[in-house]
């Protein structure tokens, strides 16, 4: 395995080993890396030769008030389950490197990025197209893998790929939950025993979501309503958004049809967590 600072030099290595007939893939992350991240890899590495993994906390997707300064890291930690895994190459540029002085381009999917996600945290996506179309220029992979956690980020790099005629072919993974049924996120190192315990909440509110409409409810304000009480019961719990709407145009749903994504932003005390699950009605 090795480590790669350089986004030159990490281009470089990349074109090589693709002259030389080498299937890439690659998993853009955070670092402080758990078992989701680390299904994301397992997946890539099934479909290709060489498996880059990036760990960059990307300054531009954090908004001016969030936790850029204080999000997790732990490298050394990350490097010996990369290396376990069998990652060949860490990429881990340097923020100057990223964003020389008078930087001043931006990739930018507009509808899509409006709502959701993009509604509460209004620069963001920006942020991750703006990395993500870098990295993959940087990168070349043939594979890119993301996780379903982060769904409506999926969907908004798999338009910028159509959109950008990018080659590269994007596979989204399913999410990986702790017993408990909470998503696994490098921001539950955030919550205190008490609030983990609360947050347990938010996957029930999905599940009692799926219940109802098993048992035929298509009415998305009854569901949402039922959710919200379901969460309300917590102290700690403080909503942002519940939604239900299209898995692929994103757009709300008000009866629900066809393949839909029920997906919610809570923030548990300070910690902001959103999860989601997608149905097919
Ligand atoms: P992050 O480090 O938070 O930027 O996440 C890097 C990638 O891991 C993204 O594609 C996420 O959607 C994915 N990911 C994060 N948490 C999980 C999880 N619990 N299960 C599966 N994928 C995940």
């Amino acid at each position: 395995m090795r480590i790669v600072k350089s986004p030159k030099k990490m281009q470089e290595i990349c074109i090589n080993l693709k002259n030389q007939g080498k299937v890439i893939s690659f998993v853009p992350t955070m670092g402080y890396l758990h078992e989701g991240h680390l299904s994301l890899m397992r997946i890539a590495k099934k479909k290709s030769d060489i498996l880059v993994v990036s760990i960059f906390v990307n300054p531009t997707q954090f908004g001016p008030k969030e936790d850029f300064k204080r999000y997790p890291r732990d490298l050394k930690r990350d490097k010996r389950l990369l290396k376990e895994i069998g990652c060949d190459f860490i990429f881990m540029p340097d923020i100057k490197d990223m964003y020389p002085k008078m930087y001043d381009t931006y990739v930018e999917v507009e509808d899509l990025t409006k709502i959701l996600e993009g509604k509460s945290r209004p620069e963001h996506f920006k942020g991750v197209t703006t990395v993500v179309a870098k990295l993959f220029n940087i990168i070349q992979p043939d594979i890119a893998v993301f996780g379903q956690k982060d769904f409506q980020q999926a969907v908004v790099v798999k338009k910028m790929v159509k959109d950008l005629n990018l080659p590269v072919k994007i596979i989204i993974a399913p999410t990986v939950r702790e017993k408990s049924g909470l998503a696994l996120s490098s921001r539950n190192e955030y919550l205190s025993s008490e609030e983990k315990k609360q947050v347990t909440a938010l996957y029930r509110s999905l599940k009692l979501s799926e219940k109802m409409i098993a048992s035929g409810e298509r009415d998305s304000r009854k569901i949402i309503s039922e959710m919200r009480k379901l969460i309300q019961k917590k102290p700690k719990a403080k909503i942002d958004y519940i939604s239900i709407n299209d898995s692929e145009s994103l757009k709300p749903l008000n009866k629900l049809k066809g393949n839909v994504v029920i997906s919610l932003a809570v923030l548990i005390g300070k910690t902001r967590l959103i999860d989601n699950i997608k149905i097919r009605v």
